[in-house]
């Protein structure tokens, strides 16, 4: 029964990305949403980042999963081909955290969870998940 840390932070993180989106990208209905992964979270340094998120509600999710060329399609107008492209990249590239880093970054979320609950508005990328993406796009830039 003992959930692990990466559980822990993908519920926070689920119900940051829901409760600062309030409906669903795709069609707008204010309905329960899902926490929608643009690129698969099988990778930690887009699992638990932002931007690589949206909240779609289930049926949206369901027929994005079902139809990957049109998803594909639709994500890159809703990222802009930059941040598209950006996102491509770190999915092709492997991130690994410390336990120490996980903690870091659950507490971040719980954080923000808190902010967005007392009327915060955005969800600030944990400062090691940004600190690591930074490094990536610097080096690019080079
Ligand atoms: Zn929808």
């Amino acid at each position: 029964m003992k959930r692990d840390i990466k559980q822990k932070i993908d519920e926070v993180f689920s119900r940051c990305i829901r409760m600062d989106a309030g409906w669903c990208i795709s069609c707008k209905k204010s309905v329960p949403l899902d926490c929608s992964h643009l690129h698969g979270r099988a990778r930690l340094g887009l699992r638990w980042l932002p931007l690589n998120c949206v909240g779609q509600c289930r049926e949206c999710h369901r027929y994005y999963t079902d139809n990957p060329e049109e998803f594909r399609a639709w994500r890159r107008h809703h990222l802009g081909p930059k941040v598209d492209d950006f996102l491509i990249r770190l999915a092709g590239m492997t991130f690994k955290f410390s336990k120490a880093e996980q903690g870091d970054i659950l507490d971040h979320y719980r954080r923000v969870e808190f902010d967005i609950a007392q009327g915060g508005i955005g969800v600030p990328a944990a400062p090691i998940i940004q600190e690591k993406i930074d490094a990536v796009r610097g080096a690019g830039m080079q």
